[in-house]
């Protein structure tokens, strides 16, 4: 058995932390969270950590000594700094304390994962790689790559993240709010157009092989999408 690598999401404030360890638990990682610096500190004593997300602004300690005293129990520990502060003056001493990266605040989730991804990657710490299949359509998660029986097609990456999205959960409807917090922005408040801009083009690049048993993205009217297996129409009866 291989083990996945473990993944300590140290942050105060549960609707962030809860968004992250979702998102850090559906990509396959053993995740574990932490509401402070102490209670990060004795999950890392417990059990070595390959990558910290955590956040600077803590209740107990201050962010940059905690990914500090991270390090000097997990040296190999990958730390990447969330700050909701932009001052650079942070970033700076965090990454002398030994972080390896930094996000600002609001996080892109996508961008998060991409950067996590990268980083154990480097770290030498085997991904979690994910192929999905389902019908003709064949997504590799680790590498990014779509094929649609067996012909490699080029998505742009927000593409690439929508139709991983859907396809981790064949047949369930995913609210637009779900999509845009999960591909786009934690935070959106604008407009959701694109979304249905990229679905279109997703489904586009999806049909370009004729004959292929592809998935359908289905529109859910006032809700969302959901990415239908193919088969046989009026099959579910
Ligand atoms: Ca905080």
């Amino acid at each position: 058995m291989t083990s996945e690598p473990r993944v300590l999401v140290v942050e105060d404030d549960p609707t962030i932390g809860d968004v992250l360890v979702g998102a850090l638990s559906e990509q396959g990682y053993d995740v574990v969270s932490a509401p402070d610096g102490g209670t990060a500190l004795a999950a890392a004593d417990r059990q070595p950590v390959d990558l910290a997300l955590l956040d600077l602004g803590l209740p107990d300690l201050d962010g940059n000594e905690v990914c500090r005293r991270l390090r000097d129990r997990c040296p190999e520990a990958i730390v990447i700094i969330l700050t909701a502060r932009a001052e650079e003056m942070d970033v700076v001493v965090g990454l002398e304390a030994g972080a390896a990266d930094y996000l600002t605040k609001p996080v892109r989730l996508a961008e998060l994962l991409a950067r996590v991804r990268a980083h154990l990657r480097r770290g030498g710490i085997v991904g979690v790689t994910r192929r999905i299949e389902i019908g003709d359509l064949r997504i590799d998660t680790g590498s990014r790559r779509v094929r649609v029986a067996g012909h490699e097609i080029d998505l742009r990456a927000r593409e690439f993240d929508l139709l991983e999205r859907l396809a981790r959960e064949p047949g369930v409807a995913v609210s637009r709010d779900r999509l845009m917090a999960d591909v786009w922005d934690e935070h959106w408040f604008g407009s959701t157009k694109t979304l249905d801009v990229h679905v279109a083009a997703v489904r586009r690049r999806l049909a370009g092989r004729p004959g292929a048993q592809v998935p359908t993205i289905t529109t859910l009217r006032g809700h969302g999408y959901r990415l239908d297996p193919p088969g046989p129409a009026g099959d579910h009866g």
